[in-house]
């Protein structure tokens, strides 16, 4: 077992943080750094807090490599609130947006811009089984569309892009929320990123929006305060009160990232941490069947088959006690699946890649 009688946290989210962060939060429980409080008594007007606040924003910024060109956002509402607010803003009255329809969460923002705009599918699996992506030549555009929209990472199936899969063309607008920071990353390509914290940020009840400013000149007026990119802008989020606490943590654990070797850091962790499950599949005989196709397997969601449902069952069952939490596969499509998001250590995959070989040798 890790320390502090924990589990292998391999949750889809809400997730794994990193235990260094956890043990910092437990350190100034109840003073925060000599004010006397802890974060989430402090006013979000005071000096104790804007610190916390501007040292989160200054730090994504620095991750991304942008400056204050880009704006950066606390919202809350998760992302399923920007796949509405993302339309809202940018798909005005006889534009169109193109969309990827890649699996089941850019389906639900797909949803949402429907609501409000006129969508293009500049791409959709015609089997539907989400469990690969389209080449950059597949993917037709409407000419003055709007914005093109991606998920970089989808959560449920597995599947991933390291790179935008447009390389010119409408200004791109990319739902992060399940590969955030978990590699290398040019902030520059993207007109907008959201991403809700709780699998690779922090805890659930923020969500991180990076915009640039020159994206957020062509958002339309006349929205309900709230619900408007340009009201966080102005006011660096603290129109209202902002999830404070939650926001602490982000900074947390954005100062864990940049000490430990900041996206290069986490892009060989995590680049790690996939290979040696990949490889423990591919060398199982099929007992382990990977479900995606091997071009654009995740880092971050792992999704595996065994030989039958029952034997599933029984892997999972038996996982349990050892201490392995979060392996079931998403309940719409079953199956296994190990998410490995940043906070996630070698060292846990590592117990886990034992106990799937020696499941496999009774077993198998
Ligand atoms: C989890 C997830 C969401 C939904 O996030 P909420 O914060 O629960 O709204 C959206 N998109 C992706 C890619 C996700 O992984």
């Amino acid at each position: 077992m890790p320390p502090h009688q924990r589990v292998w946290n391999f949750n889809p989210g809400p997730a794994a943080l990193p235990l260094e962060v956890l043990e910092r939060i437990n350190a100034d429980w109840f003073n925060h750094r000599g004010s006397g409080m802890n974060v989430m008594e402090m006013s979000h007007r005071g000096k104790d807090y804007e610190a916390i606040h501007n040292q989160a924003v200054a730090r994504v910024r620095q991750l991304l490599g942008v400056g204050e060109e880009y704006h950066v956002l606390f919202i809350q509402g998760g992302a399923s609130l920007q796949f509405a607010m993302v339309p809202l803003n940018f798909l005005s009255e006889g534009r169109t947006a193109d969309y990827l329809l890649q699996g089941d969460w850019s389906k639900k923002a797909i949803k949402e811009a429907k609501a409000i705009g006129k969508v293009n599918l500049a791409w959709e699996d015609p089997e539907g089984t989400y469990n690969h992506l389209p080449r950059r030549g597949d993917i037709k555009l409407t000419s003055g569309a709007a914005y093109f929209h991606y998920t970089s990472n989808e959560t449920i199936r597995g599947t991933e892009f390291f790179e935008p899969p447009l390389q010119e063309g409408p200004p791109i607008v990319c739902d992060m929320s399940s590969d955030i920071f978990s590699h290398r990353l040019d902030g520059r390509q993207y007109a907008l990123i959201y991403a809700g914290a709780q699998k690779n940020l922090g805890p659930s009840g923020v969500t991180l929006v990076v915009v640039a400013d020159s994206f957020l000149k062509q958002a339309r007026d006349g929205l309900p305060t709230m619900l408007s990119y340009r009201t966080y802008a102005g006011e660096n989020s603290l129109y209202n009160t902002p999830p404070t606490f939650g926001i602490y943590v982000m900074s947390l654990v954005l100062d864990w990232i940049a000490m430990n070797g900041g996206l290069e850091g986490m892009e060989k962790r995590n680049r790690a941490k996939a290979e040696l499950l990949y490889g423990a599949m591919d060398n199982s005989g099929d007992f382990y069947r990977g479900t995606v196709w091997k071009e654009y397997r995740s880092w971050m969601n792992v999704c595996f088959r065994m030989p039958s449902e029952g034997l599933e069952e029984e892997f999972l069952k038996e996982a349990k006690p050892k201490g392995f939490i979060g392996l079931k596969g998403h309940r719409s499509v079953g199956g296994i699946r190990v998410s490995l998001y940043n906070a996630v250590p070698v060292e846990a995959v590592g117990e886990l890649v034992a106990f799937m070989k020696e499941f496999q040798s009774r077993k198998g």
